[in-house]
């Protein structure tokens, strides 16, 4: 069964790496129309070099733009109807996690944290929402972490910036039921990413393969699956969300975490 997502247009912020990444190549490979954007130039031109070599006749469009910043992304949701049409499914996916407990945390890095979770969402729903609300199947799709119900002493101000995201996330989408707009999300373990190779570069036996070496890391954080997730299997749980075959699926979250979710 495909994603039904064929000439579709879909919009992926913090594209140009990881999981953003992974989403944007797979929803490529469905027949979408994919913009993305990313605050790197070069990390953005080199993510839509490697989809125009798999995939030579993509339908795309990529701008640099920082979702924190209004302007940016109003600019960007412009220049995205312009390029591709009206959007249909909005995947918010930029961002970054802090590590840090309370005794390290400042209060610069609270606003700074609070304000990357809610307004890196909240953002591109308003620039996107006015199209959103014209499409037949119009989805909001965001990237959140089990940390939102399951938190993490070293890592206390994205553990509770995370848990009010996934309340916003709900109350979006009751609100959004009247336009016909899905909200959803996916609730992260952790994932394979570029912070997790570089720590690999520098690790201390240098006998341990990279499957060595995380499956370790999974084994001693009490990963059930030990291992971690691969970009491309969150992605996956985000185009489901993000497509029609979750059409009738609103103000729900999805558990990618290899089981190492403890709650019910
Ligand atoms: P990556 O670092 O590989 O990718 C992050 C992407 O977001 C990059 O394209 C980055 O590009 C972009 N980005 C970051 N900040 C901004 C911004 N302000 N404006 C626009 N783009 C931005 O990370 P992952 O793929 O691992 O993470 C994706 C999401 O998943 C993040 O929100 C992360 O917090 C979340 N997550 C990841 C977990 C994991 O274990 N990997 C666990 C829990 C949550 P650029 O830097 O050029 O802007």
């Amino acid at each position: 069964m495909s994603f039904q997502v064929e000439g579709k247009v879909a919009v992926v912020t913090g594209g140009s790496s990881g999981i953003g990444l992974a989403a944007v190549e797979i929803l490529v490979a469905e027949g979408a129309k994919v913009a993305w954007c990313g605050r790197d130039e070069e990390r953005l031109n080199a993510s839509k070099d490697y989809i125009l070599e798999k995939y030579p006749h993509a339908n795309i469009f990529t701008k640099a733009c920082n979702v924190l910043k209004k302007e940016e992304v109003q600019q960007f949701a412009k220049e995205v109807k312009l390029n591709l049409g009206n959007v249909d499914m909005l995947i918010n996916n930029a961002g970054q996690g802090r590590v840090s407990n309370f005794e390290n945390t400042q209060d610069e890095d609270w606003m700074k944290e609070i304000e990357l979770k809610y307004f890196s969402v909240l953002h591109p729903v308003r620039a996107f929402l006015d199209d959103l609300k014209q499409s037949a199947n119009a989805s909001i799709t965001n990237v959140n972490s089990l940390l939102a119900l399951q938190p993490e002493p070293h890592m206390i101000a994205t553990s509770s910036a995370r848990a009010a995201l996934l309340n916003l996330t709900h109350s979006l989408a009751h609100e959004f039921t009247q336009y016909g707009v899905r909200v959803n999300s996916i609730l992260l373990g952790m994932v394979e990413s570029a912070q997790w190779k570089r720590r690999y570069e520098t690790r201390s036996d240098l006998n341990l393969s990279w499957e060595e070496w995380t499956g370790n890391i999974a084994k001693n954080r009490g990963i059930p699956m030990q291992r971690l997730g691969r970009p491309e299997e969150p992605a996956r749980a985000l185009v489901f969300l993000a497509s029609p075959l979750a059409s009738y699926t609103t103000g729900s979250a999805i558990d990618v975490s290899g089981g190492f979710n403890k709650h019910l």
